[in-house]
């Protein structure tokens, strides 16, 4: 698709941007998703031009027409990557690089334009540096990136779309959980799966979550905080939760992760705690894993502990499964040893506490 070397952002600088004090009253309990910074990073595609019209300037609203494509047949994608304030006062991101090549591969599932990766990692290198201010010093504390691309075109015929908007926006986020990461009850889907052999599983899409939602609120609704999906073909096989993936650790060393087979998120921080717990002397497997053998191995004993991950949470224990048929408790129910350790290791390289060594830190110069 078009590439545009070099590409240029236009600065329009903000009218009014926050005052200094209403910033860090809103930084000091930020939450998550609700609370934005002041500016956004915007670049359209259209066929004629490629990648055009790349700007940097306030994050106002956009004005859609009401055939635009995206709005009918959902013909979009997104990242989720963080900006973390480092040891020393400098800022990093973590293997930006990793979701620009996601996204592209996202973009290809979803017949949409590839975006070159050297301008996805600049376009969010251009944010946070105007916006660094919006760096939560609370412990835990990020600048939550979200870039993401839709079809714009005003178009109601089914097809691939022929203009679309690739934008950039951040959202400062506090500690996920206050006090370290509490272990999760997570509730077995029956009634729904979360991707079909063939289907958009390992895209990062909107569409994906939509699905999702009537799932997660039955977990909710049946007083559990997540819903873990099984495979869609036979119904046996863990995949992941709605946006997490998940290890499971045995009481022999070794530990195993569903395999990327088209219907599981290739998870970036997956792939950082496969290099992790190697380093660790793991003997980490990419395999299936039944529902089955979870509830005998965790009766057993075999199995010790059950982790979550994902960039916003990045690793979230699991205490209790639940489902139709009844309910388990992984290890002593709370957060086991390995996934405590791996979640140290990964947030310190983040934080740059602990060295870097597979070069996943880029400073913001
Ligand atoms: C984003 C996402 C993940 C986690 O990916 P990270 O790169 O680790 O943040 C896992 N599962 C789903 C469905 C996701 O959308």
């Amino acid at each position: 698709m078009a590439d545009n070397p070099g590409i240029s952002f236009e600065r329009i600088s903000h009218p009014s941007p926050t005052d200094a004090d209403s910033r860090a009253q809103a930084l000091t309990n930020p939450g998550f998703g609700t609370l934005f910074s002041d500016h956004m990073v915007s670049i359209d595609w259209d066929e004629a031009h490629g990648w055009h019209n790349a700007t940097l300037g306030p994050r106002v609203p956009l004005t859609l027409d009401p055939a635009c494509a995206v709005l009918h047949y959902a013909q979009e994608i997104f990242e989720g990557l963080k900006a973390y304030k480092q040891e020393d006062g400098g800022i990093a991101l973590f293997r930006p690089e990793a979701n620009a090549a996601r996204f592209n591969s996202s973009a290809r599932r979803l017949a949409m334009p590839e975006l070159p990766e050297d301008v996805f990692v600049e376009s969010v290198r251009q944010l946070v540096n105007i916006d660094r201010e919006w760096i939560p010093l609370v412990e835990g504390g990020s600048l939550y990136l979200r870039p993401f691309m839709f079809a714009s075109e005003a178009f109601l015929g089914v097809r691939p779309a022929k203009k679309y908007k690739y934008l950039v926006i951040a959202s400062p986020a506090g500690n996920y959980f206050k006090s370290g990461a509490p272990a999760v009850s997570i509730w077995v889907s029956r009634d729904y799966t979360r991707a079909a052999r063939g289907g958009t599983g390992a895209a990062k899409c909107g569409g994906n979550y939509a699905a999702s939602l009537v799932p997660q609120a039955e977990a909710i609704q049946r007083g559990h905080d997540q819903a873990v999906f099984l495979d869609g073909a036979e119904n046996k096989w863990i995949e992941e939760l709605g946006g997490m993936n998940l290890f499971f650790v045995f009481d022999d060393g070794r530990m195993v992760t569903p395999p990327l087979t088209g219907t599981i998120l290739p998870g970036i921080t997956r792939d950082s705690l496969i290099t992790l717990a190697r380093e660790e002397g793991l003997d980490v497997h990419e395999e299936r894993y039944s529902l089955e053998q979870w509830r005998d191995d965790a009766g057993s004993g075999k199995l010790v502990e059950t982790f979550a991950c994902g960039t916003a949470a990045v690793v979230t224990p699991v205490g209790k499964v639940a489902g139709h048929d009844g309910e388990f408790v992984i290890g002593s129910g709370g957060p086991g040893q390995l996934t405590q350790k791996l979640r140290q290791k990964l947030v310190g390289i983040q934080r740059g506490t602990v060295e870097d060594r597979h070069g996943w830190v880029t400073k913001l110069r």
